[in-house]
C-alpha cells in the first residue's frame, strides 16, 4: 500500500449511501416544489434572518452535506424570484422546465469542458444547434453556438459583422488602422445589450445611431436610409444594422424585410436581435411577422426567455462559417488539435466560436427536452401566450378603469389603472403603488415601463404554466388594488 493512502482525502461523499438518500430527497422536494408551485405566494420580501444567513463568515470547516441541504430549504428556496409562478410575467423569462432541471443534472454528472476536444457531448451541442437553424430555416451549412444569453448572443453576433465588413484587418490592428468611423444603426427600442456591445467593440455609443421607431415601435425605414446617407456623406462607415425582432419595451417587430434589402444594398451587416421574438417563428400562426429573418447574416435569441429553459442558454448563428471562424479562431499551441485521441476530431471546437473557453453542457437540457416533447409542443406554449396577450388587452380594454397604452404586437401588454380627475403623474404614482402590491402581496410580477410619459404595467407573457384565469385574476385584483388605494388618499 502506498504509504500516502492513509491521509488521502477527496470531495467524494464519505458515505455514498448517505449521499444517494440525500439526493432521492432532494429530487422528490424539487419536483414537488414544482408541482405546487401555484400554491405558494409568487415572490414574498426578503426576512432579516435570511439575509443574516448569508452574510457569514466562509465556512473553514465541514458543516455536512445534510445540514447545509436544510439551510437551503429554509433560507433560500422559499425566496426565488418567482419567475417559476404562474403569474409571473416580468421583464422576459422562462419558467424553466421540470424534465431540462434533470437533463441539467445529468450533464452536470458528466461534466465535459465543451470548448473542444473529441467527445460525443460537443456532437450533441452540434446537434442542437443544427436543430437552432432549421427551426430558424437559416441555410445547413450557417456557423452556430450556444452562449450564455442574449446578450452575449448579440455580442458575437456584432462582433463578426464589424470584422468582416470593417475592410482592414481588425484582430490585427484594432480600431486604430480605421480610415473611417464604424458606425452602427439600431433602433430607439433596441436593447442595452447592444449599444453594451457597440461600446465594448470599440465602436462607442456615440457611432451608435439610435434609429426614431414608428407609432407601432417599429424602425423608422425611410430615416434608417436617411442616417445612413448622411453618415456615408460625412466620410463615415455604415457597418451593422441590429433589427428588433421583438423589442423588450413592447414586443415591436421592425421591417425585416426591407432592413434587409437596405442591409444589401449599402454592403452592410444584418443582425437580428430575436431574443425572445424570433421564437414566434415557431407557430405557422405568428410566422409570418418574422419575414425577412431568414435573410439575417447573423442572429441571437434566448432558449432561457420564451422556450422556458432554465438559465443560461441561447443561441447565436452566422451565415457563413468562414466569417464566424475567422473573427474568433485562435490556435496557440496548448489548443492544437491532434490527429487522434480526446484532441482529435476534425470537427471546429467551440472555443473558436466565441469569448468562452471552458463552457458548461448546457447543450444537454436542449437536446433531451426538445427529443422528449418535440418542438410542436414548444409551438404550441409560445402560440398559447400569443393568444393569452390579447385576452388579456381584451380584458383591460373591456373595463372602464383601464386603459391599454400601446397595440399588442407580440406577447406583451402595457396598461395602467386610469381615474376621473387625475392627472399623469398622479396616475403614475398610483400605478406604481399598485405593481408594488402585487409584488409584495404576492398575487403576480408583472414589471413595468414608461411610455410617452405614461408609467404601465407589463405583462411579458413567457410563461407557459399561465392559465387564461390568471390573467381574469391579474385584472381583477388590479382594479380591487386601485381602489384600496385611492379610497385611503
Ligand atoms: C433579454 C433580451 C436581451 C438580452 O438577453 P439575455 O439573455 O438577458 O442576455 C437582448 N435583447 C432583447 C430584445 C431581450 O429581450
Amino acid at each position: 500500500m502506498n504509504e500516502n493512502t492513509k491521509q488521502e482525502q477527496s470531495l467524494d461523499p464519505q458515505d455514498w449511501d448517505a449521499l444517494r438518500a440525500l439526493g432521492h430527497e432532494m429530487i422528490d422536494d424539487m419536483l414537488n416544489h414544482l408541482q405546487t408551485i401555484r400554491e405558494r405566494p409568487i415572490w414574498q420580501p426578503i426576512p432579516d434572518e435570511v439575509k443574516n444567513v448569508l452574510s457569514q463568515p466562509m465556512p473553514r470547516q465541514a458543516e455536512g452535506e445534510a445540514a447545509v441541504y436544510e439551510a437551503f430549504k429554509e433560507n433560500i428556496l422559499p425566496h426565488g424570484m418567482g419567475n417559476t409562478h404562474p403569474r409571473f410575467w416580468g421583464w422576459v423569462m422562462g419558467n424553466g422546465i421540470p424534465y431540462a432541471v434533470l437533463a441539467d443534472m445529468l450533464a452536470n454528472t458528466m461534466n465535459p469542458n465543451m470548448g473542444g476536444g473529441e467527445h460525443v457531448p460537443n456532437y450533441v451541442e452540434r446537434q442542437v444547434v443544427d436543430w437552432c437553424k432549421e427551426m430558424m430555416d437559416f441555410p445547413v451549412d450557417a456557423s452556430g453556438l450556444l452562449v450564455s444569453g442574449g446578450s452575449m448572443a448579440n455580442f458575437i453576433g456584432l462582433s463578426v459583422g464589424r470584422n468582416v465588413k470593417a475592410g482592414f484587418d481588425v484582430r490585427n490592428t484594432g480600431l486604430h488602422a480605421a480610415e473611417k468611423q464604424l458606425v452602427f444603426y439600431a433602433s430607439e427600442e433596441t436593447h442595452s445589450s447592444n449599444y453594451k456591445a457597440a461600446e465594448l467593440l470599440g465602436v462607442g455609443k456615440e457611432n451608435m445611431r439610435f434609429i426614431p421607431v414608428n407609432h407601432a415601435h417599429e424602425m423608422d425605414i425611410d430615416a434608417l436610409e436617411k442616417a445612413i446617407a448622411v453618415d456615408k456623406a460625412a466620410g463615415l462607415h455604415p457597418t451593422c444594422v441590429v433589427a428588433n425582432a421583438g423589442t423588450v419595451n413592447i414586443g415591436a417587430i421592425d421591417d425585416l424585410e426591407a432592413i434587409a434589402d437596405i442591409c444589401e444594398r449599402e454592403d452592410i451587416w444584418f443582425h437580428v436581435d430575436g431574443a425572445f421574438g424570433a421564437l414566434a417563428y415557431l407557430p405557422e400562426s405568428s410566422r409570418g411577422l418574422l419575414k425577412g429573418m431568414q435573410r439575417a447574416d447573423s442572429m441571437g435569441f434566448d432558449l432561457h426567455k420564451w422556450m422556458y429553459f432554465p438559465f443560461e442558454v441561447a443561441c447565436v448563428l452566422i451565415r457563413e462559417q468562414s466569417d464566424h471562424l475567422d473573427t474568433f479562431a485562435v490556435s496557440p499551441n496548448y489548443l492544437e488539435h491532434m490527429p487522434r485521441g480526446v484532441a482529435g476530431g476534425h470537427h471546429v471546437w467551440a472555443g473558436d466560436m466565441g469569448l468562452q473557453l471552458s463552457r458548461s453542457f448546457r447543450a444537454l437540457k436542449v437536446w433531451m427536452t426538445l427529443k422528449a416533447y418535440g418542438v410542436e409542443q414548444f409551438a404550441r406554449q409560445i402560440e398559447k401566450n400569443i393568444e393569452q396577450a390579447r385576452y388579456l388587452e381584451k380584458l383591460v380594454k373591456a373595463h372602464p378603469k383601464l386603459e391599454s397604452i400601446t397595440p399588442v404586437a407580440l406577447n406583451i401588454v402595457c396598461f395602467r389603472y386610469v381615474a376621473d380627475g387625475l392627472d399623469d403623474d398622479a396616475l403614475n404614482t398610483l400605478n406604481r403603488e399598485i405593481l408594488m402590491d402585487l409584488h409584495e402581496r404576492g398575487i403576480a410580477v408583472p414589471s413595468y415601463t414608461t411610455l410617452n410619459g405614461k408609467f404601465a404595467l407589463r405583462a411579458a407573457i413567457t410563461n407557459y404554466r399561465s392559465t387564461f384565469e390568471d390573467f381574469d385574476l391579474l385584472i381583477e385584483q388590479t382594479v380591487a388594488l386601485a381602489e384600496e388605494f385611492l379610497a385611503k388618499a
